[in-house]
């Protein structure tokens, strides 16, 4: 008799978005006249742009020839792209990080969920709520918790996120060892500013504790006042590592690719006392577990960082933010209390006291899919999210929609 894990049957129902794409199949089911519009799941809807490609078809083209095929790569990622990343997303704002620094990946999910690998079981963790599920399901599933009652689970200390404090949560008055941050935020939209992630920062270092920065929407802030990475900020090589993605920032949701920053001055302990380098340790795990990302896609991502790439992710960004706009000041205009949507291309909105029920009435009077507040934690509750991923006039024809459905 083989056993499980037991740490799995904790897990709350089915993953947030699994339960959504049953009901609205459901739907569909039943009005197969209806025309679904989908401002759920945040997967973008624009192809991959013109640089891009060509970089990924020279790519294919040089594993096509025996003079340039590739076999197996550095695991860490090639030099030509972690260069371009160390040198355009941190150096160009002034952030020292070095190309030595970055682990690139298949995308953010795999490394946001599996970087809680390289700590003890006894940790004490703060999680935003509301928050991006991963954080959360891949500590429960690793035992770090105990079960989940009313929406939380026993162990985690939860940071309240609400319209008082913008949903940007203030460090505690009290030590924890690991806190999971993402700015822009999934699901509020909203951003952290220099001073509030500075505040962040001087915890963690007064604490010794170490923040987990998912900056997967960095591309999506417009105010220049705004930190792109949490390195803008003094003494976060001391305390944190940064999550980012090609996902949204140039359409890479299929096409996979992502990095982790880990500064060489990070350290972590062991039993007795003695400190051990965490890119060592992530190293360690990283070419244990993986052979890396290939070479075609690399050189696709490489391609952001060109001259031209720039300019075609800004535009591709800029749609979506133009998107999130038009969602903002309708919903605005509806009488919501919204956030977001300025920085970050998703818009959260304030919907009646129940977020399922908000939902259920919406696709049903509105044949609108949006993502319920309430599956990313308790602070959600009464909060739908609506993503800015979507064709332009899909998005007039929802917001038509739900003028409708919501007054
Ligand atoms: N982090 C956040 C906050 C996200 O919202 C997402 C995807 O939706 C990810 C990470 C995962 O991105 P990737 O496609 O790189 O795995």
């Amino acid at each position: 008799m083989i056993k499980i894990n037991e740490n799995y049957l904790k897990l709350q129902a089915s993953y947030l978005f699994t339960t959504i794409s049953r009901k609205v199949e459901a739907y569909a089911k039943d009005n197969p006249d209806k025309k679904i519009i989908r401002l759920g799941i945040g997967d973008v809807t624009l192809p991959l742009s013109k640089s891009v490609v060509e970089a990924f078809h020279r790519g294919v083209d040089e594993m096509s020839r025996a003079e340039t095929f590739k076999g197996y790569g550095p695991e860490q990622g090639y030099a030509f792209l972690r260069e371009a990343i160390a040198a355009h997303d941190f150096q160009a704002r002034g952030a020292q990080i070095g190309a030595h620094e970055i682990f690139v990946s298949d995308g953010s999910k795999g490394d946001t969920g599996n970087f809680q690998e390289l700590f003890a079981q006894d940790l004490k963790i703060g999680i935003p709520d509301p928050v991006y599920p991963v954080y959360v399901d891949t500590n429960v599933m690793a035992g770090r918790t105990g079960v989940s009652a009313e929406g939380r689970y026993e162990g985690l200390t939860y940071l309240e996120g609400n319209s008082g404090n913008g949903f940007v949560p203030a460090p505690p008055a009290f030590p924890l060892d690991l806190v999971y941050l993402c700015f822009p935020n999934n699901p509020t939209g909203a951003v952290a500013t220099k001073a509030q992630l500075k505040a962040w920062v001087d915890w963690a270092r007064q604490h010794k504790a170490l923040i987990l920065f998912d900056a997967a929407y960095a591309a999506f802030i417009r105010d220049p006042q705004i930190p792109v990475s949490i390195y803008e900020i003094e003494g976060a090589r001391e305390c944190a590592v940064e999550f980012r993605s090609f996902s949204k920032t140039a359409g890479f949701t299929g096409t996979r690719c992502g990095f982790t920053v880990i500064p060489d001055t990070l350290q972590i302990w062991d039993q007795e006392g003695q400190g051990h380098r965490l890119m060592d340790l992530w190293n360690r795990r990283h070419s244990t577990k993986t052979n890396g990302v290939s070479y075609p896609v690399q050189m696709a991502a490489a391609a952001v960082y060109t001259p031209e790439g720039q300019k075609e992710v800004k535009e591709l960004t800029d749609y979506y933010m133009a998107n999130a706009k038009l969602i903002r000041e309708k919903m605005s205009s509806l009488g919501f209390e919204v956030t977001g949507g300025e920085n970050g291309p998703y818009v959260w909105v304030k919907a009646g006291t129940d977020s399922w029920a908000t939902f259920d009435q919406i696709l049903e009077k509105a044949q609108v899919v949006v993502t319920p507040g309430s599956g990313f934690g308790t602070c959600g509750q009464g909060y739908i999210r609506i993503s800015a991923f979507n064709h332009r006039e899909k998005v007039i024809e929802a917001l038509g929609r739900l003028e409708t459905a919501l007054q």
